[in-house]
């Protein structure tokens, strides 16, 4: 394996814990997040002709056979395969790659942060601010739009916090 392919496995491991935070097991709890997340994606690796009426084993097996039966290997095997091969790295790993790309891309909305919608004008007129300059509230003669827009972040703000991510 190549230095990159190294680097990538073990990126992939912070990925992982990353998405075990995300969503709320533990490693000990039989990996149940890489195992999930590694079995959608062979779901969607066996509706493609290069996966197409092979076992879950078999397609692990051609990321790497050494750990086959380790979800947590097999999810980050797949991510350095797919950083040191692009296009041609075997079906499941793409399939992994693709399965990670969503569920990082749900926490990454930009459409999450709806506050930024608003200029700076608004934005300094209708908020109240904590002395280090972020805002903490709305003030009452904020148009309506302002102040949901603001629950909504403080929403998301806070199930960020509750998942670790910030
Ligand atoms: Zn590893």
């Amino acid at each position: 394996m190549t230095a990159i392919g190294v680097g990538a496995h073990e990126a992939g491991h912070i990925v992982e814990d990353w998405l075990i935070k995300k969503f709320n097991s533990v490693h000990t709890e039989y990996r149940a997040t890489p195992r999930r997340l590694t079995y959608e994606a062979y779901q969607n690796a066996i509706l493609n002709p290069e996966g197409k009426g092979k076992s879950f084993k078999k397609l692990q097996e051609e990321i790497a056979i050494y750990e086959t039966h380790n979800p947590s290997e097999c999810l980050s095997s797949a991510i350095s395969d797919y950083v040191t091969n692009a296009n041609n790295a075997v079906i499941l790993s793409k399939a992994i790659w693709q399965r990670i790309k969503e569920e990082l891309s749900k926490m990454l909305l930009p459409n999450e942060v709806k506050l930024a919608k608003f200029s700076i004008e608004e934005y300094e007129k209708y908020g109240v601010f904590d002395n280090e300059g972020w805002i903490v509230g709305v003030k009452e003669n904020a148009p309506a739009e302002f102040k949901e827009a603001y629950e909504w972040d403080k929403k998301k703000n806070a199930e960020r916090w509750k998942l670790g991510i910030d």
